[in-house]
């Protein structure tokens, strides 16, 4: 029997789903199966431990599945981003029973995660969310509200960020007890098929096991570990859009003719194919090093991780906007899949850590390792 690697197993993935994609998006919803389907071939947990239900590929087969499923459909690799960001959150800071519970059922898709931090206040700066989480009897009651969770809509649990105390801290909260409320979000920019919802949560009770982490840890180091996973697999989520961007652009350029002449004689359709080419390529390759880093556990992996999604986030969204050009009208069709990209792209430059907010944290390391310190500086 051929064993196949995670890699040729995302790509067969890809590959069988490539043409539906569309639908998805307009419909704005993965199939209800594709949960389980993901979860069947391995793919939800695949760099989980075998010992917790997953494959326990590493962090450079994550990558490329990743790329592989964000060539076909950001909200199906959000998906896969969204059950590992929870997952590794669990897994470092999850007690034995919370692995026990959530790690096996994630993996397999039996189970679906939300990551529920964002407030009408609190985006980028979480640290004045203002969800609280009482302490009620021998457990807590939450009561607050989150927005933009990806798969909000049909997720079976929430890792919820909260104030305990006044100290930042995360608990597990499932779908179905009372006081849960969804509101779905649709048609926004991108990612339309994953399934977004607002969340009410109103004086929900939640026992005192679902505490991931003692008070005080929630945003530091749970949230902080899903944000860093979530970056890592956005990034190379980018790095699929953009591969697939450059392959529609360079297949059309080579075919469509207009004035008598191929497109790929004029010198600056060439020079935007150039410029993708290498912002593509450029791309992939920071990725490659942060998989490098993550997986020899380099300190410099966090900041090296945010340079990856940033650099990768970037390409996707140039290289969309120049297949889309190239393509003219064709780019701008409802099946467009660079069309669908360039909404998607613009997402990625904006959720776990903003452009900016990237930038800020790769100069910070740059000056810190000069021997400048920001420390009183703000
Ligand atoms: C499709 C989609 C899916 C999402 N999924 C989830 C999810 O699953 N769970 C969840 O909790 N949230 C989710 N979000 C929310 C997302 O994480 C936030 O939108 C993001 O953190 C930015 O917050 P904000 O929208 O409030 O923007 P703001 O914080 O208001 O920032 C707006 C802009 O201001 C600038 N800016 C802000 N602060 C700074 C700063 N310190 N320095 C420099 N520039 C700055 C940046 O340009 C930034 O893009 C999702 C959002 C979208 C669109």
């Amino acid at each position: 029997m051929r064993v196949l690697s995670v890699e040729a197993l995302g790509a067969d993935f890809a590959a069988a789903v490539r043409e539906e994609a569309t639908g998805w998006d307009r419909r704005g919803a993965l199939p209800a199966e594709m949960a389980r389907a993901l979860g069947a071939n391995g793919l939800l947990g695949a760099d989980l431990p075998r010992a917790h239900g997953g494959l326990d590929a590493g962090a450079a087969a994550l990558g490329e599945l990743c790329a592989h499923l964000g060539g076909v459909c950001s909200a199906l690799r959000g998906l896969v981003t969204v059950q590992g960001m929870v997952s590794a959150a669990l897994l470092r800071w999850g007690t034995p029973a919370q692995r026990d519970r959530w790690l096996p059922a994630l993996a397999r898709g039996t189970r679906i995660a939300g990551f529920a931090v964002t407030e009408e206040g609190a985006g980028t700066d979480l640290a004045v969310a203002t969800t609280t989480i009482s302490r009620a009897g021998t457990g807590f009651e939450l009561t607050g509200r989150k927005r933009w969770v990806t798969f909000g809509q049909v997720a079976d649990v929430f890792l919820v960020s909260g104030l305990v105390d006044g100290e930042h801290t995360t608990v597990l909260v499932e779908a179905d007890r009372p006081g849960v409320w969804r509101e779905p979000v649709t048609g926004q920019l991108g990612m339309r098929a994953a399934q977004l919802a607002h969340l009410r949560f109103d004086a929900v009770s939640v026992p005192a096991e679902n505490l991931v982490a003692p008070p005080g840890f929630g945003l530091s180091h749970v949230v902080a570990t899903a944000l860093d996973h979530g970056r890592f697999t956005v990034g190379w989520g980018c790095v699929g859009m953009a591969e697939a961007c450059l392959r529609e652009a360079t297949g059309h350029v080579v075919n469509r003719r207009q004035g008598g002449v191929s497109l790929a004689e004029h010198q600056v359709v060439r020079g935007l194919l150039g410029r993708a080419a290498v912002d593509t390529a450029a791309a992939r390759e920071l990725c490659r090093r942060a998989a490098r880093l993550r997986a020899a556990g380099d300190p410099e992996a966090v900041v090296g991780t945010v340079a990856a999604k940033y650099a990768a986030a970037r390409a996707a969204a140039e290289v969309a906007g120049s297949a889309v050009q190239v393509l003219g009208a064709a780019g701008c069709a409802p099946e467009s899949r660079p069309g669908r990209f360039f909404r998607d792209a613009k997402v990625m430059e904006i959720i776990e850590g903003s452009a900016q907010v990237c930038e800020l944290t790769v100069a910070e390391d740059l000056l810190r390792r000069h021997g400048y310190s920001t420390a009183g500086a703000r």
